[in-house]
């Protein structure tokens, strides 16, 4: 008998499991709590890693269709001064395919293109073990049995807690996202700030960052240390925009530029799970992304939760007859392990490029990306 598998969530873990599941044959529900793929905005773009998100395109046969796709130029980073002064600027060698930037929702098109999701099918519990297998409820009523659910649902999982008490922690930091559109030809002095790939600027616990996507679409992150806001309504975009000028004031006029043109913007506090969160396996359902890890956005997220999706379809994939819990349960041993190592990781890079002393935000960096 084929599995009857459900994944939740079509973000790029999800997306990744069912398209490798697709490749060999073993079509997947995949239930997607929003309406449609263009319902929001997709995110800012994404730096595949060689070995991580692009081993997962590989593993899907989308690699030929990423690089067609990708922007190695946005791997060029330049790192400025609070005064403007430019402290660092790499470019990429000819050839360098080690990062290459895509948008977001150009990767999850190529994703997407032969799946059949089941839009506006928010999950609203998941409880395993019943005689007919995990049973999966959704908002609307319905409910349905598998005997697989993989909850790719992200940092807010409702899978999750049919495996684990554990639930995001604030890190005390918040990001304030907005954009500039046709950059080159409405701000053409910001377009060269940028550059091809990413700006940014440290400061005394706040950082501002800009990222080119395609098309002249330039994201802007401002971020810094805040107590968590719990009342809650949208500030207009001109109550946090001027926030966000008396709060970066004294900073070069060209940098603070990025945010008086900005345009709508969101405020984001930034989460995360504990370092090594696991779970004690329980048959039927699994986690896989933000979902499992949820961890501090410093460009490997969406990396892992690719990888993460195509190794588990692989594995489900090529499981001998009655060997899809064994598989499971080898998948959740090996993400934790990976999963950790990136934690620690990223939490200490939080820490030390919103630092009180931005030197260590630049001595990060060269760690990072020896010259
Ligand atoms: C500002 C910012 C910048 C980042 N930059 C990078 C970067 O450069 N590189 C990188 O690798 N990572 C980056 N990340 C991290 C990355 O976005 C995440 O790690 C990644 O998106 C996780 O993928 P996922 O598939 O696990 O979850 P998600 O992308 O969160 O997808 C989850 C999906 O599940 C759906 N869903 C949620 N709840 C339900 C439900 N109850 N029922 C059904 N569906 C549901 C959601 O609508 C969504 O489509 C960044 C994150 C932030 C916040």
């Amino acid at each position: 008998m084929r599995h009857r598998i459900a994944v939740i969530g079509a973000g790029p873990g999800g997306l990744a499991f069912a398209r490798v599941m697709h490749r060999h044959g073993h079509p997947v529900t995949v239930l997607e709590r929003d309406p449609a793929p263009g319902a929001r905005p997709p995110g800012g773009t994404l730096d595949l890693h060689d070995g991580l998100g692009q081993l997962a395109l590989d593993k899907a046969g989308l690699l030929p269709d990423f690089r067609a796709l990708s922007r190695p130029e946005g791997q060029a980073m330049r790192i400025l001064d609070t005064d403007g002064t430019v402290l660092r600027d790499r470019r990429p060698a000819a050839g360098d395919l080690a990062n290459p930037e895509i948008d977001r929702g150009q990767l999850r098109d190529l994703l997407l293109a032969p799946l059949d999701v089941q839009w506006g099918s928010g999950v609203t519990e998941v409880a395993p073990g019943t005689p007919d297998g995990a049973l999966v409820r959704l908002a609307d009523g319905r409910q349905e049995a598998f005997d697989l659910v993989i909850g790719a649902d992200g940092a807010w999982s409702r899978v999750r807690p049919a495996l684990s008490p554990a639930t995001p922690r604030y890190t005390g930091v918040t990001v304030v996202e907005t954009s500039l559109d046709d950059i080159d030809t409405r701000h053409p002095g910001l377009a060269r700030l940028v550059g091809d790939g990413s700006m940014a600027v440290y400061g005394a616990n706040r950082s501002l960052v800009a990222q080119r996507n395609s098309g002249g679409h330039v994201k802007v992150y401002a971020q810094f240390r805040a107590p968590l806001e719990r009342h809650t309504g949208p500030a207009g975009a001109d109550t946090t925009r001027s926030q966000l000028l008396a709060l970066f004031d004294g900073w070069a006029a060209p940098v603070l530029g990025l945010l008086r043109h900005g345009t709508a913007f969101a405020r984001r506090p930034l989460h995360v799970l504990p370092v090594s969160h696991s779970w004690a396996h329980v048959p039927g359902v699994t986690l896989l992304g933000d979902a499992a890890h949820l961890m501090p956005p410093l460009g490997v997220g969406a990396n892992l939760a690719l990888l993460e999706g195509a190794e588990l379809a692989e594995s489900l994939a090529t499981a001998a007859p009655g060997g899809l819990d064994a598989a499971v349960r080898a998948f959740e041993e090996r993400m934790w392990a990976r999963a950790a190592k990136w934690a620690r990781i990223t939490a200490a890079g939080l820490e030390r490029l919103v630092s009180p002393d931005p030197a260590e935000a630049l001595a990060f960096f060269d760690e990072l990306q020896p010259s």
